[in-house]
């Protein structure tokens, strides 16, 4: 598989940047979903120019942060349709977000596993203020884990286990980290990457008031092998 990240901030990007976004293609080509949508995500959207080709859109959650580009992304299939309207992979609450989802241009669905194309689209529930999923995805022998927005959680970790490239919520900086906050650290992250016999790792969810290189020292004490999440960066699984 390929990743390409569309966006790697929360819970608001950095000047430039765009949050939560992560395109993630088969080795064919053949199939190819987008994972979250956040502000700043459409616009590298139009410029991969796939929208009338993606196959699906899986949300982990429904903050704005990882689904506010979905709202202009209608008019702009509306402008450019579809042959068929797009099939959307989310949980069903907040019901008044959830809302807003509901157009001619999605196909809603609830986040239950699912094949799309040549992947294999897997979820399991997080530890986060919302309903929010982990999502798996499996495809071309490899697995891809994003872990969504959580906090540490025994089922995430069990559903981390051995993946080729494990995407990972470091929201919090160790110093800010406590068991009640919405997210992991980096320092976590690299710890669950460890546990679970992960391959890779890239941390993401990055809060613009924090210093990515300080993140990144965090989550390699315990996983050496983590990288950043770079903006537009492409990543082979
Ligand atoms: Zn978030
Ligand atoms: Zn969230």
């Amino acid at each position: 598989m390929i990743l390409k990240i569309l966006g790697n901030n929360g819970p608001y990007p950095a000047p430039g940047g765009a949050c939560s976004g992560y395109l993630l293609q088969s080795d064919s080509g053949d199939t190819r979903i987008l994972i979250d949508c956040g502000p700043g995500v459409l616009s590298r959207m139009m410029a991969e120019d796939c929208l009338d080709t993606l196959d699906a859109v899986v949300l982990s959650h429904l903050h704005y942060d990882h689904m506010s580009d979905m709202l202009p992304m209608q008019y702009a299939l509306q402008l450019n349709p579809r042959k068929k309207p797009l099939p959307v992979y989310a949980p069903e609450e907040p019901e008044h977000v959830a809302g807003l989802l509901r157009c001619p241009y999605y196909d809603l669905w609830p986040a239950e596993d699912v094949t799309v194309g040549e992947m294999r689209i897997s979820f399991t529930a997080a530890r986060h203020p919302v309903p929010t999923n982990a999502v798996g995805v499996t495809c071309d022998g490899k697995r891809f884990v994003f872990t969504g927005d959580t906090n540490e959680d025994t089922m995430v970790e069990l559903f981390c286990n051995g993946a080729s490239l494990l995407l990972a919520d470091s929201g919090f900086a160790r110093a800010d980290h406590s068991f009640t906050k919405p997210h992991m650290s980096a320092e976590l992250c690299g710890k669950l990457a460890a546990k679970a016999g992960a391959k890779r790792l890239l941390l993401t969810h990055l809060n613009p008031k924090y210093d990515p290189k300080a993140l990144l020292a965090e989550a390699q004490e315990h996983f050496p092998a983590s990288e950043l999440a770079e903006l537009g960066g492409i990543y082979y699984i």
